[in-house]
């Protein structure tokens, strides 16, 4: 046991929740400060409803909120309302494992129209991110478009696709619920820049999309064979996942559509490179892509010149995420990341900041699964106790008192079993898995309120 004094764990997702459990572990006492009222980062607001067993690891994180030592600080703004400078002077280490919450842009021309929106922007609304309930798409039109070959972009679709009474029984957001069962879409357009080899998809995700009740799925045969240089690099370096996902994609390109209400159409070798409209988009330019080798021997998609239009009446990017900066703190603009080494957070010159660290999607980026973030945190961790063993950092005494914070008091973990119950009892009496709570006002009243006094 190195422990000592209390360390404070900015974000309240996987990679803060990693690192707590050793911390405490470690004998050190844990402060968790997230922005939101709740817990669990993208684990609530991230995890496609339809995905349950996935939300299911909040078990593991509710049994580390349960060690002595651990203390949740929920509805605080680090930066604003406690500053850097506060954490350091009250914690003898701090480490931020706040996400990656904003999008990143394509870029090109009619981005800025209506119609045209962030997935990470629909994934909180459907998800009852407080953020991001109060967005309204229009989901009058016929086809919708999803840039981007990622998990992300399987989830909107899935989402676009699904029937009502698949939605119902999950935690889909109430609003989000409503619009959805009013939907028009007939068509799901995914968009690949790079070719079949090429998917960011795991294979289980890819495979649901076949098995979907309300949609069919479609591949254009033409675009399901590997490019010759694809196919060489998948009969030699190509990893099992790639291999197996052009295995499925052929399966699908193969299959007649059954005539199911909706369609998701998975396009390959095609990047946007204009948004077309007067006010709303009504169509995206298309550049027919080829794949080329670089010469580090990368696989990458370069135009033909020839292009192509698609009629859309709404479109989502989901081109991976970005973090957002915390003010004070070091950002790396290019990378969207807080610039660290093996965790431990530097300046933009490279010199350590002691005692302090970074963990999860803001220290490498929007990667891997949730229990990747597991073995990212375990090596912050590992920098820090080795620091604490050298005697690198702050003695520090924790403070018994729960801070009040920008004149609004914290929410407690005790504060959010209470919202929990409350979403769980609303969720069942109307037969969901959980009805959220989708407001910050609402969510601190049941983080206060006793259920039965709700009533
Ligand atoms: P991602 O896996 O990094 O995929 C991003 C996709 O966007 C890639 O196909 C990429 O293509 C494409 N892209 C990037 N820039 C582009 C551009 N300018 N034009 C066109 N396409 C572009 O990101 P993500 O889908 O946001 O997922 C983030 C992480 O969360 C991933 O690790 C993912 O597996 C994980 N996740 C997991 C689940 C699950 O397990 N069920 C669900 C959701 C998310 P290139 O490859 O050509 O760059």
């Amino acid at each position: 046991m190195i422990g000592a004094g209390p360390i404070a764990v900015v974000g309240a997702g996987p990679a803060g929740f990693y690192a707590a459990a050793t911390l405490l572990g470690e004998g050190f006492a844990v402060d968790m400060y997230d922005l939101l009222p709740t817990p669990f980062g993208l684990v609530r607001a991230g995890v496609a409803p339809d995905h349950p067993k996935i939300k299911a690891v909040t078990r593991v994180f509710d049994k580390t909120a349960a060690l002595a030592g651990f203390r949740f600080f929920g509805a605080v703004e680090v930066g604003v309302e406690i500053t850097r400078e506060e954490l350091r002077e009250r914690y003898c280490a701090v480490l931020y494992a706040t996400g990656t919450s904003a999008d990143r842009r394509l870029g090109i021309p009619g981005e800025e129209l209506a119609g045209v929106h962030a997935g990470s922007d629909f994934v909180g609304w459907y998800n009852g991110h407080p953020h991001h309930v109060r967005r309204r798409y229009d989901l009058s039109g016929r086809r919708a478009v999803v840039v981007g070959n990622g998990n992300v972009a399987l989830d909107i679709a899935r989402m676009l696709v699904l029937e009502l009474d698949e939605l119902r029984p999950t935690d889909t957001a109430g609003h989000a619920l409503t619009a959805l069962a009013g939907s028009r879409l007939e068509e799901v357009v995914v968009l690949g820049r790079r070719g079949v080899a090429q998917g960011a998809f795991t294979n289980p995700e890819l495979r649901e999309l076949g098995e979907l009740s309300a949609a069919d799925v479609v591949v254009h045969p033409d675009e399901a064979t590997p490019d010759p240089l694809s196919a060489s690099w998948l009969a030699t370096d190509g990893d099992g996942t790639a291999r197996r996902n052009v295995e499925i994609l052929a399966g699908y390109a193969a299959r007649a559509p059954e005539g199911r209400r909706r369609r998701v159409v998975l396009r390959f070798l095609r990047s946007p490179i204009a948004f077309l409209g007067e006010r709303r988009v009504e169509a995206v330019r298309l550049a027919v892509n080829a794949i080329v080798a670089d010469a580090d021997g990368g696989l990458r998609a370069v135009s033909t010149g020839i292009e192509e239009e698609l009629d859309a009446d709404l479109v989502f990017r989901a081109i991976g995420y970005r973090s957002v900066p915390i003010q004070g703190l070091p950002y790396d603009e290019r990378l969207g990341r807080i610039p660290n080494v093996d965790g431990r957070i530097t300046d933009l010159e490279g010199r350590i900041q002691p005692g302090e660290y970074v963990a999860g999607w803001v220290k490498r980026g929007p990667s891997g699964v949730i229990g990747t973030n597991k073995k990212c945190a375990g090596e912050t961790v590992a920098a820090l106790l080795s620091d604490a063993a050298a005697g690198r950092l702050a003695s520090v005494a924790r403070t018994p008192e729960h801070p009040v914070l920008g004149g609004s008091p914290a929410v407690s973990w005790e504060g959010w079993q209470r919202i929990d119950a409350h979403e769980l009892e609303l969720g069942r009496r109307q037969g969901r898995a959980r009805a959220k709570l989708v407001t910050i006002d609402e969510l601190r009243r049941a983080a206060v309120v006793e259920l039965a006094a709700q009533r």
